[in-house]
């Protein structure tokens, strides 16, 4: 059952056109964007508001559980937060409308958003990008119907968190792994818990970069490397060292030479 509920969710997120990132097998994950990878999200933060109508009544705790999922990644270059709640609606987000975003909304009727009430617990949509690719636009679903067999109050808790952090994957421009631990992985069924897996945490890193340096030149008094920053900095003065230590050798070595003659 999960898995057909999983498996269905998948065809609409499908429609996000997902491109694979490398075809020779070292990533499995891949970006959403029509036919072209689309970027992440501007910024070093990015808040979800969520829309507690019709949620269930611990929505807050299951997504600061989802969020904090995407926060342990310690490559991450952006902050994951809940924000302030939000009193736009579902038809407002969904019509491009939302003041803040991105927003996430509880369903009382699934059709009414075009979506199986029986098969789909959550879903990721209406992702926009600005004029520079970056992701500015994005809906968080979650079944609320009465009666439904995806409605999230009547699912467990673990698998709930594992839903809301993959659309949140979604939101931030993951598409799905074809690696079977990640989390973006369609099929929710084959994870024992809502957990990352390292093509997870390659994807997200490949998104979101984190700069260690905080863009500060490390070595600023070196001439090798000046006006350089960040991680080519390092690079340049790693490459550099062998060359000094080998120089510095001969160097020591042709004295101790001239002195012996
Ligand atoms: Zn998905």
């Amino acid at each position: 059952m999960l898995n057909r509920i999983i498996q269905s969710s998948t065809i609409v997120t499908l429609l996000l056109a997902a491109v694979t990132l490398a075809s020779d097998g070292a990533f499995a994950f891949t970006l959403i964007g029509a036919g072209k990878a689309v970027k992440g999200w501007a910024g070093n933060a990015l808040e979800l508001h969520v829309n507690p109508d019709n949620c269930p009544g611990e929505v807050d705790d299951l997504m600061d559980k989802a969020i904090a999922i995407w926060n342990e990644v310690p490559t991450l270059g952006i902050l994951l937060k809940r924000g302030d709640d939000t009193r736009t609606t579902i038809d407002q987000a969904l019509a491009g409308a939302a003041s803040i975003t991105p927003t996430v909304h509880c369903v009382t009727s699934m059709a009414a958003v075009g979506l199986n009430p029986a098969v789909i617990p959550g879903v990721a949509t209406g992702q926009q990008v600005d004029s520079q690719g970056h992701l500015n636009y994005g809906v968080l679903i979650l079944n609320a119907e009465e009666g439904a067999a995806a409605n999230v109050k009547t699912l467990n808790e673990e698998l709930v968190v594992d839903v809301i952090a993959h659309e949140i994957g979604h939101i931030l421009g993951l598409g799905h792994s074809s690696d079977t631990s990640a989390l973006m992985y369609y099929d929710a069924s084959k994870r024992k818990k809502a957990s990352l897996a390292q093509d997870d945490v390659d994807g997200i890193t490949y998104l979101y970069p984190r700069d260690e340096l905080n863009g500060d030149n490390p070595f600023g008094g070196c001439a090798v490397i000046k006006g350089q920053r960040g991680r080519a900095a390092i690079d340049a003065t790693l490459l550099a060292l062998p060359a000094f230590l080998y120089l510095m050798t001969r160097f020591f070595q042709q004295r101790r030479r001239v002195r012996k003659a």
